[in-house]
């Protein structure tokens, strides 16, 4: 009765703080130890070749042939002073996370005997054995193989005995197969486009950066309550569990001390992050007890994504040190919040400026607006697609809840850059940009401070946040790759950016001046995208009804969300910035149904056995207790005093029939659903199904198993319930 789960408390209650090894040194010291940085490089790489290497990489070029055997000798040094044994190409699949296939320095010389080698061409490419990695019909049998290659602008790093290499992933027809590829091609796209819209503004750039600063949450909970929970272990979620009757009300986890178990983890997980090169600074409790965020300081954005894409199994891996488990699911628990990882994104460019900051002088303000609106045309006119980029399975449980943004993307801007854009569309020309003797132009008609008052003016329920000097894109998932959200945003911008600039471009040729060509497109702008701006509660219905009216994406249901992939206006903006060919977009909506029916299938199973193995036994076994009871009373008592001495245990009796019998139909009914969306003939249609009829049946038996977890004596219960996952660290 009840053993697995009073068995898992007794071994929770009983985990220490493990003590943390870790530096005695300042994080100075051990800070990418285990990268192989340029300053490595130069220790390890002959010369003439590194300064190939270092214009390739500074270029975001790939790896050539002709030198990429004297970076690999120096490469496997480096690692074999490490104790590297191995080396694997890193990769990012479709699937999400990352991938890896080890391969062993050993090997055997023509004679037999042994050696210890890395090759060029290991380094160069690979091909790992693509055919079990999804393409969405990409690659049929002929082709059947698809090739990772280094890229050169995320350096190599050691993990244990390994030596990894973040590798794009494409078919041998160059179609990408992953998230980096079209991540770098849309970095590409927008570097570019945006140099060129810098050029209005000052002629010295010459290369522009964008940034990503990721905010990951994540819930841990105690590996023995974990191991006795099938739904955590299975599905990363719980499926069933009656809320805790205290949760986050009181919001005293998110002010209250890290507690020391998890201050050991954390301790550990930044002194691994570290070594890795990757800059964590932030740390703390979340809202929901038991969760916690961790940041770093911003990075490029491919090398940020990677480090994101690496902090997240270098958690899983430190957690289990500690006997935790991390649950890096959008939504482990109903009732407390969700985890997301808010993606503070910003365009900066070699000259130090970032060009979504209000510039230290007026003649900056005016290129800060212009990047500005633009974004704002960008992510309205692709509002859609954006949705689309951060829309899942798992995903969908936060979005729309009451703690996360609304499942329609929206801009928040705050007061001060709403008055700047107010004035502006009410402006002349003459008001609107002076320019001064030497020619130089700066925005007419308001001063934007340096350091915006609303700055800490925090919108929560907002998906896409002006900060002050970037956006925050929040309603992207704790588990997704940020590559996702990013590259479709690089890519808006960047297609945008273009349009502007032929826009502009044309009017200066017919020989208007281009100060007055700025300031009218711009005002014309400022016009256009009032839709997208919203201030105000993302989370009331009225907000629901306004954005319909105004035309914004309002879909809730997954599956058809990933069809604004597909729609016109996003195969002509990934064709035009070269991000993403058509077949390419098809291929990833197939992969992203496949995984979204996938990911239910598995949970609607899980549901199934717990509460046929776990839920209806326990309750079976209780409701004969109490028909025992019953008759003992009958054997014990008057005639005339059983009714009312066995009423209570007859109506939970009662009670318990009534949810069983529920539970039994929806359990049937779930099964047919299943098998029939596994009938339809296409991915699409099986997701559509899996989302409105089986989704909907997990909920109702949910309900009836949590109402028994409320009636079944606790000793009984063999599941650890919400009160233990949640509150034992
Ligand atoms: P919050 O108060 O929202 O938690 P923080 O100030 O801690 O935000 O920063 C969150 C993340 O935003 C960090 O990763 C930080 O490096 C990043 N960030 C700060 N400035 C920028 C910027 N200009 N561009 C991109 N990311 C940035
Ligand atoms: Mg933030």
């Amino acid at each position: 009765m009840g053993a697995i789960r009073f068995e898992s408390l007794k071994m929770a209650w009983q985990h220490q703080p493990v003590e943390v090894k870790g530096p005695s040194e300042p994080a100075s010291v051990f800070f990418a130890e285990k990268v192989f940085t340029r300053e490595k490089m130069k220790e390890y790489i002959a010369s003439d070749v590194l300064d190939k290497l270092f214009e390739l990489m500074d270029s975001d070029q790939t790896l050539t042939r002709d030198i990429a055997n004297s970076v690999a000798i120096g490469m496997k040094k480096w690692a074999m002073e490490l104790g590297a044994t191995h080396f694997t190409h890193w990769f990012q699949p479709l699937t999400g996370g990352t991938a890896e296939k080890h391969d062993s320095f050993f090997s055997l010389n023509k004679d037999g005997s042994p050696i210890l080698e890395f090759s060029g061409d290991s380094l160069y490419q690979q091909e790992p054995d693509a055919s079990s990695f999804p393409s969405g019909g990409i690659r049929n049998t002929f082709e059947a193989r698809g090739y990772s290659a280094w890229d050169p602008s995320s350096p190599v790093f050691l993990v244990g005995d390994t030596l990894c290499i973040p590798t794009i992933f494409v078919s041998y027809t160059g179609v990408a197969l992953d998230y980096k590829t079209p991540l770098l091609r849309s970095r590409a796209a927008l570097c570019q486009a945006a140099r060129e819209v810098c050029l209005y503004f000052d002629k010295t750039v010459k290369h522009v950066n964008i940034n990503l600063g990721w905010e990951q949450e994540y819930f841990l909970v105690d590996e023995a309550l974990y191991n006795a929970r099938p739904d955590l272990m299975l599905t990363g979620r719980t499926l069933m569990g009656h809320d805790s009757a205290k949760n986050q009300q009181l919001e005293d986890h998110y002010f209250g001390a890290v507690p020391e178990r998890v201050l050991a983890f954390m301790r550990d997980l930044e002194f691994e992050a570290l070594r890795a090169g990757i800059p964590v600074r932030t740390r703390h409790n979340e809202v929901a007890p038991n969760q916690f965020e961790m940041a770093p300081i911003f990075e490029e954005v491919n090398l940020a994504n990677d480090h994101n894409l690496l902090v997240m199994s270098i958690m899983e891996r430190v957690a289990q040190r500690h006997h935790f488990r991390v649950l890096l699911h959008e939504k482990p628990y109903a009732g407390v919040n969700g985890s997301g990882k808010h993606c503070n994104w910003s365009i900066s460019t070699d000259t130090g400026v970032n060009l979504l900051a209000p510039g230290k002088n007026p003649y900056q303000n005016l290129q800060f607006v212009t990047f500005l609106v633009n974004v704002l045309m960008a992510v309205q006119r692709h509002n859609g697609l954006l949705k689309a980029s951060i829309v899942s399975a798992t995903n969908a449980h936060r979005l729309g809840a009451n703690e996360a943004p609304p499942a329609i993307i929206s801009v928040f801007l705050g007061k001060q850059i709403t008055e700047v854009l107010d004035k502006l569309e009410h402006a002349s020309a003459e008001e609107g940009i002076i320019i001064n003797a030497k020619k130089e132009m700066k925005l007419g008609v308001a001063n934007i401070p340096e350091i915006l008052l609303d700055n800490t003016d925090r919108n929560r329920t907002s998906p896409f946040a002006f900060t002050g000097n970037r956006f925050e894109f929040r309603a992207v998932g704790s588990s997704a790759n940020c590559g996702a959200a990013m590259l479709a945003l690089n890519a808006a911008v960047a297609d945008q950016l273009m349009t502007f600039k032929a826009e502009v471009n044309e009017r200066i040729e017919k020989g208007e001046p281009k100060e007055r060509v700025l300031f009218d497109v711009i005002k014309k702008y400022i016009v256009a995208c009032k839709a997208i701006r919203f201030d105000g509660n993302g989370y009331s219905d009225k907000w629901k009804q306004e954005a319909e009216k105004r035309g914004l994406d309002c879909e809730t249901s997954a599956p058809l969300v990933i069809d604004r992939y597909l729609s016109p206006e996003s195969i002509k903006m990934f064709a035009a910035t070269r991000v993403l060919s058509e077949a390419e977009l098809h291929s990833r909506c197939e992969v992203k149904w496949q995984t979204y029916t996938k990911k239910i299938q598995i949970e609607s199973r899980v549901l199934g056995d717990l509460v046929v193995n776990h839920v209806l036994p326990a309750a079976k076994r209780y409701q004969t207790m109490l028909l025992q009871n019953v008759l003992t009373v009958k054997q014990v008592f008057r005639a005339d005093e059983v009714a009312s001495l066995n009423e209570q245990d007859c109506s939970i009796i009662r009670q318990i029939e009534q949810h069983s019998g529920k539970i039994l139909a929806g359990v049937e009914k779930m099964t047919d659903a299943r098998r029939t969306a596994n009938h339809l003939p296409d991915e699409r249609s099986k997701a559509i199904a899996y989302h409105d009829n089986v989704v909907p049946l997990m909920e109702e038996i949910r309900e009836h198993a949590d109402a028994l977890e409320m009636i079944v004596d606790d000793e009984m219960w063999t599941l650890p319930k919400y009160r233990e996952l949640l509150f034992i660290h």
